[in-house]
């Protein structure tokens, strides 16, 4: 294995003229679907930053304040870091994926909390992105120590990051913990990964979700119903003659993490999709569990979905989008269960009649705003930075 890791890393450096007198690889940090990310020094991040501090040399690279953000000609001159991120992206990504990141990712050079790219190369069918390293522990070694106040400084981070992204109209769509690089030390966090990101309103087309109610209730009784039938066994019904328009929808994301209407296929799906899955990780820190849901499919992600919310809800949360959610599972109750049951269960408390703190009280009353299952309803990023629980760790 580790000499496949350094032949690799041979090939990359061979790629790319020039790029032995501009890096040094160091190893090999990630491995996804899309990438591989290595570990390097940048040879030359001495000599065109001479406003480089030597004593503050090291290897954290730490994101500017949210207030410092905007300079006078509106950009902030960060400081160059000596060690980057180089992510290079697999050549069976297509070319408008991987310029569809570089471009995003330059647009939000000047977002807080979003790790910015320093630079991008191609050598015929290769691309590599540059990006400062940041420091960060794996979120399996921290979360289960996390206390509530940590949970509250690890989230106002990930959604000063989202807040901005958000601003500017686009969304990550791949939320989850390997995508938000935190240090449990410094106790700052970073967003990468904008490969599944995309502009608000660029892939969509009008969904019932967003007409008023008595409209859509008039749209839901003339259109032809979609109907998701989630029997016991597993298996999917659908009415035997089909004659609804085929829907096609944006699933991007990981499983796990999707947001209800992204099971649903809306088809007008906002930011908000963002906020379900920060929501799934504050509840995977709550409840000790990752993966919290693992479902293989959407139909079994829906039925964890319905498991926790109940029946009624789930199809009111369908009906938002023209869908019928029909089930036959036992285990699937018609009003679910409130989510603090669900966390003292996964933290084994609830046989010893023990309850929760009142910062995990105030952790779940967040908790059910980011998780609600209408996308209207749910709060944004802006608004969650105003919430409680997001300012407990500020006075
Ligand atoms: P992929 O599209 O393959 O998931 P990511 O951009 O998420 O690629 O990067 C994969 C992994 O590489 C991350 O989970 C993280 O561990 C590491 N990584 C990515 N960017 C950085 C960075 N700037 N600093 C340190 N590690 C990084
Ligand atoms: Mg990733």
């Amino acid at each position: 294995l580790d000499s496949n890791i350094s032949h690799d890393m041979e090939r990359l450096q061979d790629s790319f003229p020039g790029f032995r007198s501009k890096y040094r690889l160091i190893k090999r940090i990630g491995e996804g679907t899309f990438s591989t990310v290595y570990k390097a020094e940048d040879l030359q991040y001495d000599r065109y930053d001479n406003s480089w501090d030597m004593e503050k040399e090291n290897e954290k690279w730490t994101p500017p304040p949210l207030k410092s953000l905007s300079s006078q000609d509106g950009h902030q001159r960060r400081r160059k870091p000596k060690y980057v991120a180089i992510k290079k992206i697999y050549v069976t990504s297509s070319p408008t994926r991987i310029l569809n990141e570089l471009e995003l990712l330059h647009d939000l050079r000047d977002c807080a909390n979003v790790c910015p790219l320093i630079t991008a190369f191609r050598a015929t069918d290769q691309v590599v992105a540059v990006l400062p390293y940041f420091r960060h522990a794996d979120f399996r070694e921290y979360f289960r120590k996390m206390t509530v106040l940590d949970m509250s400084i690890y989230l106002r981070s990930l959604f000063t990051a989202l807040a901005s992204v958000h601003r500017v109209g686009i969304l990550h769509r791949d939320i989850k913990p390997t995508n938000f690089l935190y240090d449990p030390e410094t106790r700052r966090g970073v967003l990468v990964d904008f490969g599944l990101a995309e502009r608000e309103g660029s892939d969509c087309k009008p969904c019932m979700c967003h007409d008023d109610h008595a409209a859509r209730k008039a749209r839901l009784r003339a259109a032809a119903e979609r109907t998701t039938m989630v029997t016991a066994n597993g298996a999917i019904g659908y009415p035997k003659q089909d004659t609804r328009p085929s829907r096609r929808a944006n699933r991007a994301g990981t499983r796990g993490f999707r947001a209800p209407e992204v099971l649903f296929k809306c088809t007008e799906q906002t930011t908000k999709i963002d906020i379900w899955s920060v929501g799934v990780i504050l509840l995977t820190i709550l409840s000790r569990r990752f993966p919290f849901f693992n479902s293989a499919d959407d139909v079994e992600a829906m039925i964890e979905i319905a498991t926790i919310f109940g029946r009624e809800k789930m199809k009111q949360a369908g009906r938002l989008h023209g869908c019928v959610f029909e089930t036959s599972i036992p285990t699937i109750g018609s009003h679910g269960f409130k989510l603090d049951k669900i966390i003292l269960w996964s933290t084994c408390r609830s046989d010893a009649g023990e309850k929760l703190s009142d910062d995990e009280e105030q952790a779940i009353k967040f908790l059910e705003r980011c998780l609600e299952l209408d996308p209207a309803k749910r709060i944004s990023a802006e608004q969650a930075l105003d919430h409680e629980f997001l300012r407990m760790g500020m006075d």
